[in-house]
């Protein structure tokens, strides 16, 4: 049986109007017979069409404390093209304040494209996909680390090997400015929302600010900025006051399984370096003791690969699978014409 959302928000209409989209449930859940996505559009003029969404991982929380802000403050006059903005795409992990849904066990980023006959997490991936990337020229996919990792506050966009198109995304970047961005190669296997649209040629710029620890003022801060220099650079909104002269971010890659390091056995992680920390392949990055053997001798774990620690897992408390450290490595020795030239109206 198909379970069709009803959205009550016109995704195409001009001006500012709140609304929702709901997805009916099978069988009810805490009392619930449905899953509702908050949503927002600002529509005004001709330009491009961004979605902006939070809550993808239900434990994180700046993206949508910082939507949610902006779908407040936004004046739709000042805007010149279309915002659809959803704060929390993910209801059953968001409301219990896990990574994955609470109802299916899925998490909402290793299922894209969706299934419109599956669970509710690939229904409601499924809607996105077709309704949301369909309409977008950008997609600003809003993350943290959640409870699992301390991320340093960055923007994350995906590598292209279309020049053309990488020069944007750098572009793009560096209008955000964050501490840090990073351009991820994506493993093979995972299908994220992101890796989804950067396929689809749509311009993603998601962010990862923060996690670990409660929001705070500096994280939130960086990801509103972000976004809105974003939406600046677009030319959908007016460029921020004052306007800075030049970017400040680093830009570095995060290429594949050997830019993260995990772990294939539960254990307790003692990590020796912290973000921002520089390292070398194959120094000691913490010692670890099995869950299940706390008399066995420390093993000394060495990074897989040389660069700078731009995430670190938050517990001590790891199972298989869990990464512990983020290794990214400065962009270099590539051409920096639109590299320097980026950024000016943001
Ligand atoms: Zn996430």
């Amino acid at each position: 049986m198909r379970l069709a959302p009803s959205v009550e928000i016109d995704l195409d209409a001009g001006g500012k109007a709140f609304g929702r989209v709901v997805f009916p449930l099978e069988a009810p859940w805490n009392g619930r017979h449905e899953i509702v996505l908050p949503a927002c559009v600002i529509g005004h003029g001709k330009g491009p069409t961004v979605a902006l969404w939070g809550g993808n991982h239900g434990d994180e929380y700046e993206g949508p404390l910082v939507l949610g802000q902006m779908a407040r403050e936004l004046d739709p006059e000042a805007v010149e093209g279309r915002l659809i903005i959803l704060p929390s795409i993910n209801p059953p992990a968001v409301l219990a304040g896990q990574r994955v849904s609470a109802i299916d066990g899925k998490n909402m980023n290793r299922v894209w494209p969706g299934d419109p006959e599956g669970t509710i997490t690939e229904r409601i991936v499924s809607w996105l996909d077709t309704e949301l990337l369909s309409r977008a020229d950008v997609l600003m996919d809003l993350h943290t680390g959640g409870n699992a990792m301390d991320i340093v506050p960055m923007s994350m966009c995906h590598h292209s090997d279309d020049l053309a198109f990488r020069d944007r995304i750098r572009a793009a970047q560096l209008a955000y400015n964050a501490p840090l961005s990073v351009e991820l190669r994506l493993p093979p296997d995972r299908p994220t929302a992101s890796g989804r649209a950067h396929d689809r040629g749509i311009l993603v710029v998601g962010s990862e600010s923060g996690g670990g620890h409660p929001a705070r003022p500096e994280s939130l801060c960086v990801c509103h900025d972000g976004v809105r220099n974003t939406l600046a650079f677009l030319e959908v909104l007016p460029p921020p006051v004052p306007l800075r002269a030049r970017a400040v971010t680093r830009l570095t890659r995060k290429w594949g399984f050997q830019a993260e390091m995990a772990t294939e056995r539960p254990g307790m992680f003692v990590p020796y370096r912290g973000l921002w920390d520089e390292v070398v392949a194959g120094e000691p990055a913490g010692r670890f003791v099995p869950l299940d053997d706390p008399f066995a001798t420390p093993e000394t774990l060495r990074f897989p690969a040389s660069g700078l620690i731009a995430a670190r897992r938050a517990s001590s408390g790891v199972q298989p699978g869990d990464v512990l450290y983020w290794i990214v490595a400065d962009v270099s020795g590539e051409p920096r014409r639109a590299i320097d030239g980026a950024g000016a109206g943001a």
